[in-house]
């Protein structure tokens, strides 16, 4: 073999070449994916020792949904996976059928959509609560694994206040605001978790809904009743209104919540006081659709000049619509444009991203002083839009700007939901790390002020937390 083949030569030195550069190139890659993966982490771990103040939930006793056992499918039932279960073709959740029917008839009802789900970020955030809280290790739901997973929640649910306070310091919580749709008028919470949120859907909506001679009147009008309130027209009615405002302030009510989207648009006209009087007086059933609409629009500035009398910030939700059908644009955000503009005093908090309007929501948190953006139940909608729009909101708004929520009825999924939440400010943070867009260091303030400073400082919770901030 002679030594020195000019061919030889000629043709291994670029080989050499080629397998040199893909070797440093590889190595180069590795090392980069390392740092990746270890700034990830480390903004990921200290995400986890925050100790979170939850801007939005809609907490349950269990026996708020009835007196039923509770196994896996009752917390599915409850869950916002259940209607990608239904979307995906199953019948909806009978809760006292489900009482009565073995684990194998349910698999058999509900398993084969509830796979066709595995995809779905409803799924995985609903997953990773088990994983946090239960030890569950599997990635997906199985008929086997279920049977394990319906003995660990049967016994905590024995006994669901203790579990309850076990789960909640365990997922990292210390205080949820909770918003109590389903009984607006209740104004007593525990405080040792809870922040009472004032619903104010209520106020608004009954002002077009005015009792007819002879009907029962709507729950708006028996509580008013039940206060020792006669409503007979606008005035009396304001004066109820009033009273809600300051039974919820006597106790201690952080904020105000319009979730009006689920039954209208957000677009609210200012209506003059004398025309909304005029419509009060007309019987309900004898209004249009569009003086029906003034007079409630009418009511949302009334409630918003008392917001700031009072000092209490309005969230709001915007975008998609939980559920299984309903009137998707009803919740685009630049439909409260006008109330930005007309009011710079109150403070408007936007919830959910504006999903599908991420654009439109992240440019009026960039626009204005006084609106907020409340990333809430945005990752669990789509947590690749999460991670997309997150990455755009922190290109336009100041990180003071910037909530969190769970939004959840149980505290299992409400569980899932901050390991979800932690996971895509995370890894949106982590990215902007690597890109030399932030410091490590910004980005742990950034974490700190999503998950709990921001909520301290706009909500004013330092008395109530007891402590110096
Ligand atoms: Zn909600």
């Amino acid at each position: 073999m002679k030594k020195n083949n000019p061919v030889m030569k000629n043709l291994t030195n670029p080989l050499i070449y080629v397998w040199s550069i893909l070797i440093v190139s590889l190595v180069l890659f590795n090392q980069c994916s390392l740092n990746d993966t270890s700034v990830y982490n480390r903004i990921r771990d200290y995400a986890d020792q925050i100790s979170v103040i939850d801007a939005h939930e809609h907490q349950h006793w269990p026996e708020e949904y009835g007196d039923h056992r509770f196994t896996f499918y009752n917390l599915l039932a409850t869950s916002y996976l259940s209607a990608d279960v239904r979307s995906a073709g199953a019948e909806g959740f009978d809760w006292n059928a489900m009482d009565t029917l073995s684990p194998d008839i349910l698999w058999a009802m509900y398993g084969e959509a509830l796979d066709y789900t595995r995809g779905t970020s409803y799924y995985s955030h609903f997953v990773k609560g088990f994983q946090k809280l239960y030890g569950f290790s599997d990635l997906y739901f199985t008929r086997e694994n279920l049977t394990t997973l319906t003995a660990q929640i049967e016994e905590n649910y024995k006994d669901y206040r203790t579990w309850f306070d076990e789960a909640f310091h365990k997922a990292g919580f210390e205080l949820m605001f909770v918003d109590q749709y389903w009984k607006p008028f209740n104004t007593e919470l525990d405080d040792r978790y809870f922040a009472l949120v004032f619903h104010i859907n209520p106020l608004i909506a009954a002002s077009s809904r005015k009792p007819e001679k002879g009907s029962e009147p709507g729950s708006f009008y028996k509580e008013a009743e039940n206060e020792g309130y006669e409503i007979s027209n606008l005035d009396d009615y304001l004066v109820f209104c009033g009273h809600l405002f300051k039974k919820n302030i006597e106790n201690n009510a952080v904020c105000l919540k319009n979730s009006q989207a689920y039954s209208r648009t957000l677009y609210y006209e200012d209506v003059p006081f004398e025309e909304a009087r005029i419509l009060y007086n007309k019987p309900s059933s004898r209004l249009t659709p569009a003086e029906a609409k003034k007079i409630e629009d009418f009511m949302f500035h009334w409630i918003i000049n008392k917001s700031i009398e009072y000092d209490l910030p309005i969230q709001i939700h915007t975008g998609y619509l939980a559920g299984n059908g309903n009137v998707l644009d009803n919740g685009k955000p630049v439909k409260l444009n006008n109330l930005f503009l007309q009011y710079p005093e109150a403070e408007f908090i936007l919830f959910h991203g504006g999903y599908p309007w991420t654009g439109e929501y992240a440019a009026f948190g960039k626009m204005f002083r006084n609106v907020y953006l409340d990333i809430v139940w945005l990752p669990q909608i789509s947590r690749e839009e999460a991670v997309h729009a997150l990455d755009e909101m922190f290109d336009c708004v100041p990180y003071n700007k910037f909530f969190w929520g769970g939004d959840c009825g149980l505290i299992e999924e409400s569980t899932g939901s901050l390991e979800y939440g932690k996971d895509v400010v995370a890894e949106v943070l982590s990215k902007r790390v690597q890109r030399r867009l932030l410091t490590e260091e910004v980005a742990f303030d950034i974490v700190d002020k999503i998950f709990r400073e921001n909520a301290i400082e706009v909500f004013k919770l330092e008395e109530r937390l007891g402590k110096e901030f």
